[in-house]
């Protein structure tokens, strides 16, 4: 069913204070597509009835379900929007549910007991069922037209926006069509005023409007669209590739809290390795690791790339086992590189290698924060994992033994792998501890006990008066 797009339904959603904006809204809006060909929106709704797609409410979350249906007895409209419903379409386990809806957050709050009002930039609600939450959103405003409740900086990013809106004013603010489809809880229609479902159809990524001002906007959209394209294996529409090389210095704007959420998106759903090439390639990932960046442009074919491409893909593999993954462990192996080039600069100078790895490890985390915050409990893993490292070369006597059992020996270990597959640690050292950490007690105490020396032979070690060897003379570092 196409249902022509409708001023007065635009107005009736509207109370009767925002009548007159809602009309200037319209008219401004509709201008200004008019102006912009190169818009991909229409000026039509289209609703494709229950029948006309595949989202079966098996696939919808029963909390989610309660949350619209709650909404609707109290007489509001209620849809999921965004990222469930575009996967709903895909047959693929949404990873949470978005509900937006024309009640207020107090208007919210009253209906769900279980409810909490979050986010200052745009209140939010939060229906908590236990450990799941339900994100339940108002409309939001229309962007161009608001300007008392909404601040651009110069670079054209938003600042901050609270307005509340109609459905039809919520659609402009989405970022790609595919996420701009909304479900009715009331007729189990999808309904869609950008041709959203027709890119779905056709696997592309479109911005909503004119892509290099919606990048501008807010260029975190860059990352979701590198985001997206891989997880959902869909293909940015040329229109939004093309500015993309020339927006992406203005990530770095991004506040860098943000942009470390956001790297957790991107390397921790399963998808890093892909997305750390489309990165690359549209030179948004300089902005994310800018020392890793220069160490990869220096040694490209060499083992640095290796290594972090390794740790990606191992992570990966593991996702796709059903085993977890740490952000730290993936951090380390974005910075080992750097930390490695200027510890050993460090040591050509006189420093010691403690000290070395020490400083360099100081100087690359307080870089990288610059980018993407981390947070102090991921940094002081990192540092474990690096500062274990030079202990694995420890093979005899109780050392062994005390690395073994420290919290983060197993982490530790797993860079070792990571680093001998790819020639910066001694595959011997590797395969000692494999089968050292598999033998019983007896066998490892006879792995750790220091080489004789041929019977007859003379010993330039020193003996006390049994034999034995002395207590430090030959124990340490190999
Ligand atoms: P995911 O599968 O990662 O949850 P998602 O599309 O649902 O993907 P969310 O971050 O949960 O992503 O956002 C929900 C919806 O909110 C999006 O689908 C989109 O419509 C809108 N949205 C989120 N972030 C932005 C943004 N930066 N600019 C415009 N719209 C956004
Ligand atoms: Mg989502």
């Amino acid at each position: 069913m196409i249902v022509g797009y409708n001023v007065s339904n635009d107005i009736i959603n509207t109370n009767k204070t925002n009548k007159v904006t809602a009309i200037l809204n319209f008219f401004k809006k509709l201008i200004s597509s008019a102006k912009n060909e190169a818009e991909p929106v229409s000026t039509q709704v289209r609703v494709y009835s229950r029948s006309e797609h595949n989202i079966s409410h098996s696939q919808i979350s029963e909390n989610a379900l309660k949350v619209l249906y709650k909404l609707q007895k109290e007489g509001f409209s209620a849809y999921l929007v965004g990222g469930c419903v575009r996967d709903l379409l895909l047959g693929r386990e949404p990873k949470d549910f978005d509900v937006v809806t024309n009640a207020d957050p107090e208007q919210i709050k009253r209906v769900f007991r279980n409810c909490r009002l979050i986010g200052r930039r745009f209140r939010l609600a939060h229906v908590h069922f236990g450990r799941e939450v339900i994100e339940v959103a108002t409309f939001r405003g229309a962007s161009e037209n608001q300007q008392d409740k909404q601040f651009l900086n110069k670079e054209g990013r938003l600042l901050r926006d609270n307005v509340y809106g109609t459905i039809e004013e919520d659609v402009w603010r989405r970022d790609f069509t595919v996420n701009a489809l909304y479900y009715n809880i009331k007729d189990f229609s999808v309904v869609d005023y950008v041709s959203g479902m027709v890119d779905h159809q056709a696997a592309t990524l479109r911005l909503i409007g004119d892509p290099e001002t919606r990048f501008r906007e807010d260029p975190v959209r860059m990352l979701r669209a590198v985001r997206f394209a891989v997880k959902l294996g869909f293909r940015l529409h040329p229109d939004c590739e093309k500015p993309m090389h020339k927006v992406a210095d203005s990530l770095s704007s991004i506040p860098s809290a943000r942009l470390y959420d956001e790297s957790l998106k991107l390397f921790l759903s399963g998808y890093a390795l892909q997305t750390f090439e489309m990165l690359r390639h549209y030179g948004l990932f300089q902005i994310l690791f800018p020392s890793t960046e220069n160490c990869l442009s220096v040694e490209e074919e060499g083992f640095p790339r290796l290594l972090l491409v390794k740790a990606l893909e191992n992570s990966d593999n593991r996702i796709a086992e059903g085993k977890t993954v740490t952000a730290y462990f993936l951090f380390a192996a974005f910075l080992w590189e750097s930390v490695q080039v200027r510890a050993k600069e460090k040591m050509a100078r006189g420093l010691v290698e403690f000290m070395a790895y020490q400083e360099a490890a100081n100087e690359v985390i307080s870089m990288q924060v610059k980018s993407t915050a981390l947070p102090r409990h991921i940094t002081l893993a990192m540092r474990e994992v690096w500062s274990l490292q030079p202990k694995f070369n420890a093979r005899f006597g109780s050392k062994p033994s005390r690395l073994l059992t420290h919290p983060r020996f197993r982490a530790a270990y797993d860079f070792l792998l990571l680093r001998s597959e790819t020639g910066g640690a001694d595959p011997e050292v590797a395969k000692w501890w494999a089968r050292y950490q598999e033998a019983d007690e007896n066998e490892q105490r006879k792995m750790t006990q220091p080489p004789r020396k041929a019977s007859g032979g003379k010993s330039n070690r020193k003996r006390n008066y049994r034999g034995r060897v002395k207590k430090n003379a030959t124990e340490g570092d190999v």
